[in-house]
């Protein structure tokens, strides 16, 4: 049983934009010791770098990457409704059958299966998604509206 929004994949990528983060700032370690730093400003060069010295071109490098960053987390993000109880979710496709699923606390509380779950004592807690949401975000999938935009930097 396949289940498309078994995983919260938000903390992923999430991850995956800080071990991007990460690999960025690798090169900084390995970066060959060879250039001679003159007495009087050790380790000035280093510093330079990090833009230090110019704090207007580390604004922009920091908003470019923050653009990106945010861009990299919201594309492809969509709202879906669920069919049966009308609360809004919002969704990205991942892959063919990975889809994330962004719950948010007017949709939980409007989820009619959540409040099933409550008033039956349940946890919802361990209910991870609405199986009519589920079933919902599969359609949206089969009808190609999770598909990423065409205008998008690809084309
Ligand atoms: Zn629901």
């Amino acid at each position: 049983m396949s289940q498309p929004g078994d995983r919260p994949a938000v903390p992923d990528v999430d991850r995956l934009a800080r071990s991007m983060l990460l690999l960025h700032g690798d090169q900084h370690d390995h970066d060959p010791p060879s250039r001679t730093v003159s007495n009087g400003e050790s380790g000035h060069w280093s510093k330079s770098r990090d833009f230090t010295n110019d704090p207007q071109r580390a604004a922009a490098v920091r908003e470019a990457s923050l653009a990106d960053r945010e861009r990299y987390l919201t594309e492809g993000l969509q709202p879906v409704d669920c069919r049966f109880c009308h609360a809004t979710v919002t969704v990205k496709k991942l892959g063919p059958a990975h889809t994330a699923v962004q719950w948010n606390t007017d949709a939980s509380q409007r989820c009619a299966h959540f409040a099933e779950v409550r008033a039956s004592g349940g946890e919802t807690a361990r209910t991870r998604t609405c199986p009519r949401l589920t079933d919902s975000i599969t359609h949206a999938v089969a009808e190609g509206y999770l598909e990423p935009t065409p205008h998008g930097p690809y084309g």
